[in-house]
């Protein structure tokens, strides 16, 4: 007779195990029936409390637990109600390894929570025969309990952007900790009202604590930080003030174009990423041909220089020589006779506050790109991701790893 025993791989506390009936020719699947160790008083499945008598007996319950060699195993537990004092009704009785409305066992569903970090929600159901449905609410509900609570102390320095999610149709808004990267909120939309929903959770001491703030130059962020956090330093984003800026030479490039004639039509042919592009970027062929663009065309040439200079005004720690830099700026861009670099001068004057506030505070939004590729691998796994919360709390778990 063999000495193999299968009862040690489930240590379920409270059971007996009573057979086990290993089904289908290739053993694909096991039925394990357990029942209740009577030595021990039934806890109420609700508040854990010890049942005060019995109610009634022989409720099955169908519990899947994790595969064992080729089977896929089943428990039938013969459950109890009982009547529980403290509840003031009849409950069904607690499982140690089970909770009393999930139809998985607490280890499986463990499991796949691990799984569902690596895994789209549909491989796993389909690794595991279950429904995705199941496995989307099993990975959730583990989420909920590590994610859920936003933690709002401590909180000094956050960044705040914008995320484009399906195609650029609808964005949400993420509040991350510039020192750990922690994404802190996530919320619907960028508008005016978006904030209101995060800023409405801190307390004052928590609002109080938050010292500056980076972003880029976009309104209804500014008008709520400003609302609500009115001591704290904005500072716009360097590299978003960078892309406003490349925007403006492509306006500048294509007037200049529709004007070229002849030969220096065709320089400014395609130029569009030879002046996009820094310049260390650019290979051996491109290099020639940005050198004869800024050659033949003098404005060009000045938004290009200017484009560079733009770094200086994040160079300093001391604000009045960023201030003198910014003001020789736009005396420079000043000269151009082009609307979309006036536009941008004002526009950065109308903003500079948040330009010289980095003289104080070093920070950008830089760190949210990386929480944002992040972002795109989830969403290319996505499965039930209608579900905004459920989006929500994947995201910080990843940015939590
Ligand atoms: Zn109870």
């Amino acid at each position: 007779m063999s000495g193999l025993s299968i009862t040690g791989y489930f240590p379920f506390k409270r059971m007996k195990i009573l057979y086990q009936n290993i089904h289908h020719e290739d053993a694909s699947s096991a039925l394990l029936r357990m029942t209740p160790d009577l030595r021990y008083t039934p806890l109420c499945h609700q508040c854990g409390d010890a049942a005060a008598t019995i109610h009634s007996k022989g409720h099955p319950r169908f519990i899947r637990d994790l595969n064992m060699a080729n089977a896929q195993v089943f428990l039938q537990v013969d459950c109890r109600k009982i009547w529980c004092n403290r509840c003031d009704g009849v409950r069904v009785e607690k499982l140690d390894f089970a909770d009393a409305s999930v139809r998985v066992t607490r280890r499986l569903a463990r499991y796949i929570y691990e799984l569902c970090k690596k895994l789209t929600v549909k491989d796993v159901a389909e690794h595991l025969d279950l429904d995705p449905k199941t496995v989307k609410a099993i990975d959730k509900s583990f989420l909920e309990e590590s994610f859920g609570q936003d933690s709002l102390d401590n909180l000094r320095v956050l960044m705040i952007d914008e995320i484009a999610v399906h195609k650029g149709h609808r964005y949400m808004t993420v509040v991350a900790d510039f020192f750990t990267g922690r994404v802190v909120w996530m919320g619907q939309d960028r508008n005016k009202k978006t904030l209101d929903a995060f800023f409405k959770n801190l307390t004052k001491e928590q609002k109080r604590s938050i010292e500056a703030v980076a972003m880029d130059m976009w309104e209804p962020f500014i008008n709520r930080v400003r609302h609500y956090l009115p001591r704290a330093q904005i500072v716009f984003d360097f590299f978003h003030v960078v892309q406003g800026f490349g925007r403006v030479i492509d306006q500048v490039r294509r007037s200049e174009y529709a004007k070229a004639k002849g030969q220096n039509r065709d320089v400014l042919k395609d130029s569009r990423y030879l002046l996009l592009k820094n310049e260390e970027n650019l290979t051996d062929e491109q290099r020639p041909r940005l050198a004869q663009l800024l050659e033949v065309n003098k404005t060009l040439a000045s938004v290009y220089i200017l484009k560079d200079q733009l770094k200086m005004l994040y160079y300093w720690s001391d604000r009045t020589k960023a201030q003198q830099t910014l003001d020789d700026w736009c005396e420079m861009a000043g000269q151009i006779d082009h609307p979309a670099v006036k536009a941008f001068i004002k526009r950065l004057r109308f903003f500079e506050y948040g330009i010289l506030n980095h003289a104080d505070y070093p920070i950008g939004t830089s760190m949210l790109e990386g929480i944002n590729n992040k972002i795109k691998v989830i969403k290319r796994k996505a499965y039930g991701f209608h579900d905004d919360h459920y989006f929500i709390l994947k995201v910080k778990q990843a940015c939590a790893a």
